[in-house]
């Protein structure tokens, strides 16, 4: 009361004020932008947000204050195509990191993941997977806690990938077939216990690996910019689908949507384990390549990696080559009856998939417009996965998802 403020000093507190109120709201769109790769500069950033420039500023600064990105205080870096030379935006390569984990049939594998899908640090696991998942998760994460003690990161959680659906509400593994895992296993609670054993904060995440590798790929890699984007991958054994529609995991009501690797495609085929016959999951995996080019699968390396390697350095064999096409026109033959389905803008394959496409991306292009209607009009792109191990950092996205949401309340 009677105090003599000053009035301009007060309306620009106000004003500094209000637009910091603005900005806390669009921290976690910004970090987004950044974080995919979308707002390369300040410039960009303010046109994607539509604030005002001084408010992108503060929003950008807010971020670096947090050490989730780094602005380039030199504007010295083209805007890109147009307009004039903005402060760049990266994400910081000291930042914060999310523990991934991730379990298959031949062995796990632990990560660092920073912002921007980077892989920060890995270890690769022991080559067996106990049939005990309390066992499995323990070592995968205890390898993570290793990694953050030699590099001494923050870490903002963590996130597991598995090779079966995983059902929600509680995170149950429903189908870990080829892990001879319990049916059922509650592998995200599991998982939360070793990760909170090891002395690690942050919330805990779970979710299938092919699901995981379809996020990834959205946000880093093949799949960025599709809005219905469809994943179908091998993984070590079996098939697996996903859809990211909008930015989002399609899950399902209960997580349990796209379950592809069950699709009959060879009527009178291989017995599959869910009780059918030719399915997917037994037709077009890297066993199926191997036992139809006669080669006897061998312990040395993954069933992926042998499968890989042969198509790579014996396609010219014919035996080799015809059994490949096999696999190509029954995953062709899968993924038409997806694309009527789902109307897909884009569909990637990760795993064994990518090297067929990539061997002859004719011939699978062939038979998914010739076996599907929208295929036919439409000649949905297909493309190759393009993010080393996309599971990985598709499983850290998990644990940055409430960085992402609300980077402040997430980090104070
Ligand atoms: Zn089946």
């Amino acid at each position: 009361m009677g105090g003599k403020a000053d009035p301009r000093a007060a309306g620009e507190k106000t004003t500094s004020r209000a637009r910091l109120d603005r900005g806390r709201g669009a921290l976690g769109p910004a970090l987004e932008l950044v974080h995919t790769g979308r707002a390369p500069t300040r410039a960009v950033l303010t046109a994607e947000l539509g604030v005002t420039r001084a408010t992108a500023g503060a929003v950008a600064a807010e971020l670096e204050a947090l050490g989730l990105i780094r602005v380039d205080a030199r504007p010295g870096a083209a805007a890109g195509s147009q307009g004039r030379p903005s402060h760049r935006l990266e994400v910081a390569e000291d930042g914060p990191v999310a523990l991934a984990a991730q379990v298959h049939a031949d062995g796990f594998r632990a990560a660092l993941v920073g912002l921007g899908g980077r892989i920060v640090a890995t270890a690769p696991g022991c080559e067996t997977v106990e049939p005990d998942p309390a066992k499995v998760l323990g070592s995968v994460v205890e390898a993570g806690a290793e990694l953050l003690r030699t590099t001494g990161r923050r870490c903002v959680g963590a996130g597991l990938a598995v090779p079966s659906a995983v059902a929600e509400p509680d995170g149950l593994a429903l189908n870990p077939l080829h892990l001879a895992w319990p049916v059922g296993a509650a592998v995200r609670r599991i998982f939360a216990e070793c990760v909170r054993a090891a002395g690690i904060t942050g919330p805990a995440f779970a979710a299938n690996d092919v699901n995981l590798a379809a996020l990834a790929e959205h946000r880093h890699g093949a799949g960025r910019g599709a809005r219905d984007l469809l994943c179908v991958a091998t993984g070590h054994r079996g098939v697996g689908g996903a859809l990211v529609m909008d930015g989002r995991l399609h899950t399902g009501s209960s997580g349990l949507a796209l379950e592809v690797g069950h699709l009959t495609v060879n009527p009178e085929g291989r017995p599959c384990h869910c009780g059918s016959r030719g399915c997917l999951d037994v037709e077009a995996d890297p066993l199926a390549l191997l036992m139809e080019a006669g080669r006897a699968p061998g312990p040395e390396v993954s069933l992926l990696q042998q499968a890989d390697d042969l198509l790579r350095d014996h396609y010219t064999d014919p035996t080799v080559r015809t059994a490949a096409e096999a696999l190509i026109d029954r995953l062709g033959l899968g993924l038409a009856g997806l694309v009527n389905i789902l109307n897909p803008d884009r569909i990637i394959l990760g795993g064994l998939h990518r090297t067929l496409l990539d061997a002859d991306p004719g011939r699978l292009r062939a038979v998914v417009a010739d076996r599907s209607l929208w295929g036919q009009s439409g000649g949905v792109p297909i493309l190759p996965c393009t993010l080393d191990h996309n599971s990985l950092v598709g499983a850290a996205e998990l644990a940055w998802q409430p960085v992402l949401d609300d980077p402040l309340g997430a980090l104070r």
